[in-house]
Parts: C-alpha cells; structure tokens; sequence
C-alpha cells in the first residue's frame, strides 16, 4: 500500500503517496486512539460522486469528539478535501480512507497537548466480500468474540483500536473456513459483523439491531431510509442467532461491503440459501442510488467534478 504513485492529503496539503509517513512514536500507534472512515465513489455519468460525504464527515468529526481530540479542520475543510483527493487521483470510483491520529510529542497515557493529524487517502477497490458474494451470498459464523460493551468502548466512535476486536473475530472465521464473523453483544444479542450492520427479513419484514453495541452505519442508515420509503417495514430490536438461523433472508451492509447476502450462518442454510428477493431489492436499489440513476436520493452523491 505505501508504494504506488499518487497524493495523499497530509494536515491541509497534497503530498506525494510515498512521502505519507508518520513516526514510530505516534502517540496513536501504540494506544490505538485514532478515529477514520471508510468512504466510497462511484463512477456516474457526471464523473466520479462520493456517497453520502457530508454524513461519512460528520461521523469522523464525531468520534474525534468523543475522544476528545481537537481537530484543526472544519467539517467543509474536510469535505472539500475529500473531494480534492479524488479528483486529483483521477480515480473514477474508490475506496477513502480519511485518518485523525494523535501526533508524536510525548508517549504518556494522557494524549492532551499532542497534536492532533488528518491524513486522506483514496484508491480503487473492488467489492470488499467478493463479487460472487454480493451475487451469491457468503458463508458466516457467529464469533467467539463479543462485540464492544457500551462502557467499555463509545461505539458511536469508528476507532482505529476498536477494530482489534474486529480483526480477532473475522480472522477466526476465516480461519474457520467462513467468509465473515457475525458478533453478538454482551448479552449473547445479534450485533454486528467485523465491518458491517447486519440485517434480517423475515415475513416480508426487515429487522435489525438496535444500536447500543453496534456502528450507526450510514449504510444501514440508507436501507432503512429505502425500505421504507418503498413501504417495506422495518423494525429495529434485539435479535437472537437463531432468529437469524430461522429467518427468510439475511444480508451485511457497509461501504466497503456494500449489501452483501448471507446465505448461511453456522452451518444453517437461510431462506433458500441464496439472495432472496428483499436483499436484491435493496441492493438493487443501492447501486442504481450510487450510479446516480435516482432523483430521488441524488442529495446522498456529491459528484467531484472533472
Ligand atoms: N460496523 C462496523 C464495525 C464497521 O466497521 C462498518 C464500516 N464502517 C459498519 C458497521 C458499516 O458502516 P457504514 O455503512 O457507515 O460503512
């Protein structure tokens, strides 16, 4: 990853990929107090559009707050930045990666007085869970690993260090033989995956957890918008594994993993075993809303420009 032609934009300036670099006592990489985001640009008929930028940007600045770091950008200096990363890559569609992390002045526990950085980065990536799963569905276990306790971790924030926890359950199930980890709360509750919002349909209904433990996904937040909007009912609450086990259709949402079906959980077939028709509609929809194909959601794209 640190070796490709291109810029990255480093506290307010472009810079060359190559020189993107930060010292080995970075306060954030040894505690792990970083925020980020993952933002997504698709190609459309008007040039590259960012889904969704503004809320992707408050979301950052959010969990920067929660951690109580003082970021030197606005929410427009950042947009505007993200905007300026793709159009200068000259990327059609990408994958974004913008970074707040605590500077290196002094490696005490206590993070006050440090700077504070943003670095974004932005290259092509294709579909995060394979495209043969976002056709055909994957093949997810549920993780030994629980899902953040809320006084524990602020989940509200998308931390760098939270994602150990993460990483400790995908890496489990693929070696497991499985595509994805499915985590449950604290209480044994239905959570969330590695990087996703999970849902279920059931009855013709769409259900999903709460959001005590999991990701306030802009994602999530879009299906939910969607469905209803199509008059699909959606509900929000606890749910248990085997309600997922008994269920017509389940699918993941993200921006990196966009709607991907899952077609078995343990070892237990869902629905027919393939993409049902509700996770088909929304993906459908999803990907004609980033393509730029619907008026009606056009506010969520915020296209670059040449
Ligand atoms: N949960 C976790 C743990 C994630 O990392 C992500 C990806 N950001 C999501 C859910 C989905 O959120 P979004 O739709 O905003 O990408």
């Amino acid at each position: 990853m640190d070796d490709r032609d291109g810029k990255i934009w480093k506290d307010g300036k472009l810079i060359d990929w190559r020189d993107a670099n930060i010292h080995v006592l970075t306060h954030s990489l040894h505690y792990g107090m970083a925020v980020f985001e993952g933002v997504r640009a698709y190609k459309t008929e008007q040039g590259p559009a960012i889904f969704r930028l503004k809320e992707h940007t408050q979301r950052l600045l959010n969990s920067a707050k929660i951690f109580q770091m003082q970021v030197p950008y606005d929410l427009q200096t950042l947009i505007d930045a993200q905007i300026e990363v793709v159009r200068e890559n000259k990327l059609e569609s990408c994958y974004m990666r913008p970074l707040i992390w605590i500077g290196s002045e002094k490696l005490g526990i206590a993070a006050k007085g440090n700077t504070v950085h943003v670095a974004i980065a932005a290259w092509p990536w294709g579909a995060y869970l394979g495209e043969d799963g976002l056709a055909k569905g994957i093949r997810v276990k549920t993780s030994s690993f629980s899902r953040h306790h809320v006084n524990v971790s602020l989940v509200r924030a998308k931390a760098s260090g939270y994602y150990i926890n993460s990483i400790l359950a995908n890496q489990e199930a693929l070696t497991d033989g499985y595509d994805e980890a499915l985590l449950l709360d604290t209480d044994g509750y239905v959570s969330e995956g590695s990087g996703e919002n999970v849902f279920i349909v059931k009855n013709g209904k769409i259900y999903t957890p709460d959001l005590a433990s999991c990701l306030d996904g802009i994602t999530r937040d879009a299906v939910l918008t969607m469905a209803r909007d199509s008059g699909i009912e959606v509900i929000e609450k606890r749910i248990t594994r085997d309600e997922v086990y008994c269920s017509d259709e389940a699918f993941f949402t993200g921006t990196a993993a966009e709607i991907t079906p899952i077609r078995e959980l343990d070892n237990r077939t869902i629905g027919e075993g393939k993409r049902g028709p509700i996770t088909e509609k929304m993906q459908s929809m999803f990907f004609d809303v980033v393509a730029g194909k619907s008026d009606k959601y056009r506010h969520w794209l915020t296209v670059v420009g040449k």
